[in-house]
Formats: structure tokens, sequence, C-alpha cells
């Protein structure tokens, strides 16, 4: 196995790896958006059914006082006849205090009337921004709904497509080497394989010994960087091909 070709190689399995790891992370985000929007649908929902109820109670109450707000009145038209037709003053009065009342009354619901109105106004209002958020989301979540299935298919697709390039260039790559390999990936973020320029380990960004420097650059064999561990490779082999 050349030097040169097992170092390729190794480069090759780490696009490969870093593009399934990008691939695996969306098929596990994708449903994720969806359930997301799912559950933001039932908050509104809840909140869409909290305040039609509210709506409906401020209705009845405002049926109610209208009704009543008319019985007044009608009673107040009685005694206002009535106060046409009084013999004496202990009577007037009598009904006077009646008409006031009844008219104190009237202005206290006519009041309360004004302050429900404004009150289910407001309530309104609140149902139809809820309801053009739902509608938002509703169709946002047709969407994504739609979307997820075609990500999944793509996404597997193209994950078995590397998975048989994967297997492929891993032939190429020493027993050894690729144990080495799977080890610094199981233990450290990307990369895995890394040039040195001008000494310099570029996972780490640290110096590498003269000494491995040297035996480096003769490209004999594959080395790790003593610091991080990271396998390396001389930047200049690779520039001069
Ligand atoms: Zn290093």
């Amino acid at each position: 196995m050349s030097y040169i070709k097992e170092i390729e190689s190794l480069i090759v399995l780490q696009d490969i790896d870093k593009e399934m790891g990008e691939l695996n992370k969306r098929l596990k985000q994708a449903p994720q958006e969806v359930e997301s929007l799912k559950s933001r649908l039932q908050v509104q929902e809840t909140q869409k059914e909290q305040i039609e109820e509210k709506l409906n109670l401020l209705r009845e109450k405002d049926k109610k006082l209208s009704q009543e707000i008319e019985e007044d009145l009608a009673k107040l038209k009685k005694s206002k006849n009535k106060l046409m037709m009084v013999e004496n003053s202990k009577e007037y009065h009598a009904i006077m205090r009646e008409i006031d009342t009844l008219e104190k009354n009237n202005r206290l619901k006519e009041e309360e009337k004004l302050t429900l109105e404004e009150e289910l106004e407001t309530q309104q209002r609140l149902l139809d921004a809820l309801n053009e958020e739902l509608g938002k989301i509703s169709q946002e979540l047709e969407k994504k709904s739609k979307d997820l299935n075609n990500i999944i298919g793509k996404c597997e697709k193209r994950l078995k497509e590397l998975k048989v390039k994967r297997d492929e260039f891993a032939k190429e790559i020493s027993t050894p080497i690729l144990n080495r390999y799977e080890f610094i990936r199981s233990r450290l973020n990307n990369p895995v394989i890394v040039p040195v320029e001008d000494s310099v380990c570029t996972g780490c960004h640290i110096s590498i010994p003269p000494q491995i420097f040297i035996e480096l650059q003769k490209g004999l064999q594959i080395l790790s960087c003593p610091n991080c561990q990271r396998l390396i490779y001389w930047k200049e082999h690779f520039e001069l091909e």
C-alpha cells in the first residue's frame, strides 16, 4: 500500500464520514421540526378554545343585559304614564322615587353594557389574530410534513451510496491505520486526519517536534500528532502532485 494513496483514502474517508454525520443529523432533526410545529399548533388551538368560550359567555351576558335594559325602559315608561294620573303629592313622590331608581339602574346597566362590548371587541381581535397565526402554522406544518418524507428518502438514498463508497475506500487503508482512524474519530471532534503546515499541526495548532517532522517529510509511515493524536501528513507532499 503506497503511503500517498493511503493518506488520500483517509482524507476521502473523512469527507465521507463528515457528510454521513451531517445526513444523520438532518434525519434526526427533520421530524423534530414537524413535531414542534404540531405542539405549537396544539397550544394555539387550546388558546382559541378558551377565547371562544369567553366570547360566548360575554355574548350571553350582553344579550341578558340588553333584555334587562329593555324591560327597565318599559317599566320606566309605565311609571311615567302613572305620573300623569297621580291624585296626591304622596303618590307623586313615590312614583318619582321609583322613576329615579329605574333611571339610575338603567344608567348603570348601560355603562356595564359598554364595558362588556369593549371586552367583546378585544377578545374578538385576539381571536382573529390567533386564527391568522393558526392558518400560517397549519400551512407550514402541511409543507414540512410533505418535505419530511422527501428529506428522509433523499438522505437514506445518499447514505446508502456513501456507505458503498466508504467500504471501497476503507479497503485502501491498512487495518491498523483504519483502526487508529476509528479510534480517534470516536474520541475527537472532526477532523481526524490533518495536514502539517510549516511544521505546525493544523488540528491543534501546536508545533510538531523536529524529529517527528523529519520522519513526516520522509513519507514512509503514517504518523500521529504527539499533542492531539490526530493522524498527520505533510502538506507539501500533496501540493507537489
Ligand atoms: Zn495536533
